[in-house]
């Protein structure tokens, strides 16, 4: 049973889940460079009993469940980060922990071994956020999860364990400090301003072009002013909205077809670069964040943290936001700053 520990010193709360690496020699072997076998391929169609039984799948033909015949599937994760039902784990107040409890599931995007969301279908993209909407829904009133936590891992180097495309979904105990800190910047906001801050942002963006990279009728997407990583984007919508599971239908499909189009931005960019996506939008704890704006954060992993960055929690970028976003919209040629 994986557990939470915290750094008195500090306050950080860190994820212990030993079972996910078995022995220490497993951070030292070089990562696999063939290509994933599809016979051996837990994501496959056939391969369905090599996960744990499914949650949920759409089956357009209607086939039974854990067989073929699926579009879109989700899974518990066979190592899971965070679960329910294991024995309490009690800390000192050297040494707080307590159980990582949750639910940890993994949304197959489908049943094609080599599509990303670059390449599928938008009808597809939009199924899978479907689904999103759906976990969201399906888990927003479990009492032991507070925050909701849908990312993509695409590519070995950004953290993917799979090369067959999928989505995970962690239900996490605590409100993430990273979420927690936009809440209190975005409260402040509101408060002292009387506006949400993400509003704003937007329609500033939206006069200034310069970081724009593309809008749509319900969504822009920004090279943000103060970016962590070259070319770093935000999938905002142009309505204000504090929680992703209320989007309606209308606003699912223009994201499909702005999620594929940024992303397969750089996959054209960058010839395929791995890349982290996550989606940032309010807590499920039971209050209400009404100053809160939902989000999806977007990060191709073209260069590596170092010291400075693991010693301070600061970051160092060598592009510019507006020469990144002069490249992604097409106003310039030849990748800046790499
Ligand atoms: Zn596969
Ligand atoms: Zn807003
Ligand atoms: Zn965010």
């Amino acid at each position: 049973m994986p557990e939470l520990r915290q750094d008195i010193v500090t306050g950080q709360w860190v994820v212990v889940a030993a079972e996910r690496a078995r022995r220490p020699t497993d951070f030292t072997r070089p990562p696999r460079p063939e290509a994933e076998d599809r016979a051996t391929c837990p994501f496959c169609p056939g391969n369905e009993l090599m996960t744990p039984l499914e949650t949920l799948a759409v089956r357009p033909t209607g086939s039974e469940p854990n067989t073929p015949g699926w579009s879109v599937r989700v899974v518990p994760n066979k190592f899971p980060v965070f679960e329910s039902g294991g024995p309490p784990v009690s800390g000192t107040a050297l040494f707080p922990r307590r159980n990582a409890e949750g639910i940890h599931e993994v949304i197959i995007h489908s049943p094609d071994h080599d599509a990303s969301l670059a390449t599928l279908e938008p009808d597809q993209v939009e199924l899978i956020l479907r689904v999103y909407r759906q976990r969201y829904r399906a888990h927003r009133e479990n009492p032991s999860i507070r925050y909701l936590h849908f990312i993509i891992n695409h590519g070995r180097e950004s953290g993917a364990s799979r090369e067959h495309s999928h989505s995970q979904l962690f239900g996490v105990p605590l409100v993430p400090p990273l979420v927690h800190q936009e809440l209190a910047g975005a409260s402040w906001h509101q408060t002292s301003r009387g506006e949400c801050v993400f509003c704003r942002i937007t329609s500033e963006e939206m006069d200034g072009v310069r970081r724009v990279v593309l809008r749509t009728k319900k969504y822009v997407v920004i090279a943000p002013f103060a970016s962590r990583l070259p070319f770093e984007l935000w999938v905002l919508p142009r309505e204000h909205q504090e929680s992703f599971d209320m989007v309606d239908d209308e606003q699912l499909e223009d994201l499909a077809h702005v999620m594929k189009d940024v992303l397969g931005r750089y996959r054209e960019g960058f010839d395929d670069p791995p890349y982290n996506a996550y989606l940032h939008t309010s807590p499920c704890d039971g209050t209400e964040y009404p100053y809160y704006h939902w989000h999806f954060e977007l990060i191709p992993k073209l260069t590596t943290p170092g010291g400075f960055e693991m010693g301070t929690s600061m970051w160092i970028n060598v592009t510019t936001p507006e020469d990144a976003s002069d490249f992604l919209s097409g106003r310039s040629q030849g990748a800046p700053g790499l």
